[in-house]
């Protein structure tokens, strides 16, 4: 998002997906922006982006600055599968939708000097199967691998990106992860699915299966998978250690105007106490501004992640992005502060794109900002780390304690900041 080297980057599943997909006649080079400087030129016939949209004037400048006559620029990711054509204001080509196919299209099409600007993928290739190769990566992620079973999501939330670039749901086998994570050095799996969870039936074959490799592994799963104990169990048994769930709020209106099928707020504090049962640490995220929340929404919300415990949270400012029915909303009704917020050079990390309903855009970014700085605080650290056993299991007392350092690191240095840098220098600053 912005030149800055971070301490939470988790290993980037892309490279292993680009690496197993490009043919082994060209040499090919990965750069991780977060974890290293970037050189001042880049001696290549063909540089690649991956592009979200928090990313993307980031991915602009420096398409920019690394053009030359003869290489060629190509961006892929979910921002250039939602505005392909903003990025073709930077790139000689986009790949819109996955990778596969796409990416050995576009290279032999580079090949033969003739590389098209548009090249879209279709939903019905299956996924590739990972070659993690260790030699590309040049930052160790804390030693955490980073593995997906599947690609797009069973719901549909107004605020998610997922629909708008999946329209259904892809999914590997129990047997292919299986494999691919048996090559895996690493101990600890983080799987990044936005939800591991399709059906009971998938989902128990697929814990049996990587039991037996001893694995300690997390995961994103939706609400409905949380109330079934069968389902914890097996999770626990194949060396689940922590789950992340989008409660999102506790205000029924407002998960209804998100469409947030899978949640019931009156069942929040039982479904907490059913995975505590089964030992498993929670990493809940939460979404704040929507148009039935009210100033009193921040306090309401932070007293309950701190009551239930909650090792790790995330409390986002909701935010319009692009292709989402909450973008289409607000453009509608005339509430977009910014004029595409991830291109201005006015919107700041944090900031509130968006006029809010109940509050101003103003005490959006500070209660969601005070509710993080408060729940990395060395004192609430310590409250909820003492006030749950299930932090003193010896991997679960390891995650916590990074995790809440890392968090408390991070969330001072990247609120405020200009995502990307300047784009749009005038006149008046350049002289
Ligand atoms: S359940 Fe999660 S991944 Fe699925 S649509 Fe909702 S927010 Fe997105």
């Amino acid at each position: 998002m912005f030149e800055h080297i971070s301490s939470d980057a988790m290993k980037p599943l892309l490279f292993g997906i680009i690496k197993s997909l490009t043919p082994s006649e060209y040499e090919i080079e990965f750069i991780d922006e977060r974890v290293e400087k970037l050189p001042e030129r880049i001696d290549s016939d063909i540089i690649a982006f991956s592009v979200e949209t928090y990313t993307a004037k980031r991915a602009c400048i420096l398409a920019r600055k690394y053009k030359t006559e003869e290489n060629i620029i190509v961006m892929g990711g979910f921002h250039a599968s939602v505005m392909p054509d903003e990025l073709l204001g930077y790139a000689d080509s986009v790949i819109i939708g996955d990778a596969e196919g796409s990416w050995e299209k576009f290279l032999s099409d580079c090949k033969e000097g003739k590389p098209c600007k548009k090249y879209v993928s279709d939903e019905t290739k299956p996924l590739c199967v990972l070659n993690d190769d260790p030699s590309i990566y040049k930052h160790s992620y804390y030693g955490i691998g980073v593995y997906q079973i599947s690609r797009g999501c069973k719901f549909n939330c107004d605020f998610c990106s997922i629909k708008t670039m999946y329209k259904c749901v892809r999914r590997k086998t129990a047997d292919m992860i299986a494999e691919e994570l048996k090559k895996s050095k690493e101990k600890i799996i983080f799987f990044v699915d936005d939800n591991l969870f399709y059906d009971k039936k998938s989902a128990i074959e697929l814990f049996r299966k990587i039991a037996p490799l001893k694995k300690k592994w997390a995961c994103q799963i939706s609400m409905d998978a949380a109330r079934d104990d069968e389902l914890l169990s097996e999770m626990k048994r194949s060396g689940c250690f922590l789950v992340l769930m989008g409660f999102e709020s506790l205000n029924p209106e407002s998960l209804g105007e998100m469409n947030k099928k899978a949640n019931t707020a009156a069942d929040y504090d039982e479904i907490i106490k059913r995975i505590y049962r089964h030992k498993l640490m929670i990493y809940g995220t939460f979404v704040l501004g929507c148009d039935n929340d009210r100033e009193d929404v921040f306090r309401r919300t932070f007293d309950f992640a701190v009551k239930n415990k909650i090792a790790v949270t995330n409390f986002n400012p909701l935010i319009p992005m692009p292709g989402t029915t909450v973008y289409s909303r607000m453009e509608q009704d005339n509430r977009l502060i910014y004029d595409k917020w991830w291109l201005s050079d006015d919107y700041r990390y944090g900031e509130t794109a968006f006029i809010p309903k109940n509050m101003t855009p103003e005490q959006l970014r500070e209660g969601c900002l005070k509710m993080r700085t408060d729940f990395y605080s060395f004192r609430c650290v310590v409250k909820r780390l003492f006030s749950n056993p299930v932090n003193f299991i010896p991997m679960n007392f390891f995650v916590f304690v990074l995790a809440n350092i890392i968090s408390h690191r991070e969330i001072l240095k990247k609120q405020g900041q200009l995502l990307g840098g300047i784009l749009n220098e005038t006149d008046t600053d350049k002289t």
